[in-house]
């Protein structure tokens, strides 16, 4: 059977290629009715944190890898013991050999560039002994022909292969080694993964078959890079999945988004359900080249996911950001709403739900498009007030303050009267709206300005007006 697995190091925030080739392995294994293996790489103590486990594995469940539905999650620190006992098979077997070589002193011998391992101590028998390496011994002849379902076959030759490290001189074994007795020991079938891997990969064939075992089927995913074609980076781009998540992105428009890196649905479209995606997915289709991620498509993606939704399914998104409460079990509390819970009123927000589901392309937007009705005061963007609040305005919010008065209280009322005011000066409806919508909620744009003010309600409407005009 087909065993995959994602094997995530805990040392951050859970990276979005990191997402994509967990869905990629997830999708893989359910189409090949096989086992997705879940295994957590934390042997670099001075770098994992549990925390970051745990974030993984809440991001996991919240793009539909959940917890229960898969085997694991392991933790590769509870098998040292094998790494150790196979660096150890290694070396009586003769494939690998304890070497004391520092990097200066190969160098020294090899000339000034550093090209690999200069092979100085394989014949030398050396005992483990401090400051003593442990390298495997890699063919002189022959090539190493790895399968990569997204690359074909890409060959090595084995004299380009230098001896490299396994166990460290403390004996402890290094990532090559550690992740090939895990990925063996766990019997994986196909190793998909991030190209940044790729060099590793010929190494680590040669591990397997040292070890006694038929390497898998690998599969190395294109590199994601930013708008300049950089790889994307922690310190340069927005990387992590949870920032997505904790800002209202829906898990249904990032997991469609992440397959489309360097993939594409049939029939030109982008938009599919999952269970096409889950259909349709072929790692062999997979472009090699790097994967463009684009935020701005991302968000545009989105936006048509919410507004895909049913107007409850909108509401009931919108809550951790109308409460502060966190976007998904396990991640961090959403910046609190500038309202007193107090004020906040069910009935007011389904009045302007469907009003707010067309305007919103990121879940967290709702906030600044409905915090006028939970407000005493509308928060002033002082820039759009400036603007707004020039020559002629206090006459316009003057009159419009009286035509208020006596209209009924209605959205077409509301509009009638104030485009009889900006007609008696000359002033077209959309002129007109500019300073009162800013009176009122303290922006420039936002939902459509005379439903708002419908419920908003004639007092308070009045009480802005008059405010503004003070
Ligand atoms: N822990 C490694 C990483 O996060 C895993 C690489 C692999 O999938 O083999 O990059």
């Amino acid at each position: 059977t087909v065993r995959v697995r994602f094997a995530p190091s805990p040392t951050g925030m859970f990276h979005v290629g990191g997402a994509r080739s967990a869905l990629q392995n997830w999708i893989y294994a359910k189409q090949h009715d096989g086992v997705f293996v879940l295994r957590i790489e934390d042997t670099d103590a001075a770098r994992n944190r549990p925390e970051w486990t745990d974030g993984i594995l809440n991001a996991l469940d919240w793009i539909g890898i959940e917890r229960g539905t898969y085997e694991g999650p392991y933790f590769q620190s509870s098998y040292a013991r094998a790494h150790r006992e196979a660096a150890e098979r290694l070396r009586e077997s003769g494939r690998a050999y304890y070497c004391e070589c520092t990097r200066d002193e190969v160098q020294a011998r090899t000339g000034n560039q550093y090209t690999g391992y200069d092979g100085y101590c394989r014949d030398r028998g050396l005992p483990p002994g401090p400051g003593r390496a442990l390298r495997f011994r890699t063919p002189d002849e022959g090539q190493t022909v790895v399968m990569d379902l997204v690359r074909g076959s890409v060959v090595t030759e084995n004299a380009n292969i230098e001896d490299f490290v396994i166990a460290r001189a403390d004996g402890s074994p290094v990532f090559l080694l550690a992740n090939v007795v895990d990925d063996a020991t766990m019997g994986i079938t196909h190793v998909m993964r991030a190209e940044e891997h790729l060099p590793n990969t010929p190494k680590q064939q040669l591990l397997w078959e040292a070890l006694g075992h038929r390497p898998p089927i690998w599969a190395h995913v294109p590199i994601v890079v930013n708008e300049k074609r950089q790889k994307l980076s922690k310190r340069r781009d927005k990387v992590a999945l949870e920032s997505y998540r904790d800002e209202g992105y829906l898990a249904d428009a990032m997991r469609n988004y992440l397959m489309l890196l360097g993939w594409a649905p049939s029939g030109n479209r982008e938009i599919v359900p999952w269970s096409v995606i889950e259909e349709e997915f072929r790692l062999e289709d997979v472009n090699p080249s790097p994967a463009f991620f684009d935020e701005k498509k991302l968000r545009a993606f989105n936006g048509e996911y919410i507004r895909a939704m049913s107007v409850e399914e909108f509401t009931e998104a919108c809550q951790p950001w109308l409460t502060g409460t966190p976007a998904a079990p396990g991640g961090a509390p959403v910046p609190a709403p500038p309202w007193d819970p107090g004020d906040f009123d069910p009935k007011v927000f389904a009045a302007v739900a469907p009003l707010a589901q067309t305007r919103v392309a990121v879940l967290s937007e709702i906030v600044p498009n409905v915090d006028f009705l939970f407000l005493p005061e509308p928060a002033i963007d002082e820039a759009a007030w400036a603007k707004a609040m020039k020559e002629g305005s206090a006459d316009l919010l003057g009159a419009a303050v009286a035509a208020f008065e006596n209209a009924p209280w209605d959205a077409e009322s509301l509009k009638t009267a104030l485009e009889a005011v900006g007609a008696e000066r000359g002033l077209k409806l959309g002129k007109a709206q500019a300073p009162v919508r800013v009176a009122v909620t303290g922006r420039s744009v936002g939902l459509p300005l005379f439903e708002s003010l419908e419920v908003l309600g004639r007092e308070r409407t009045l009480a802005r007006l008059r405010a503004a005009l003070s």
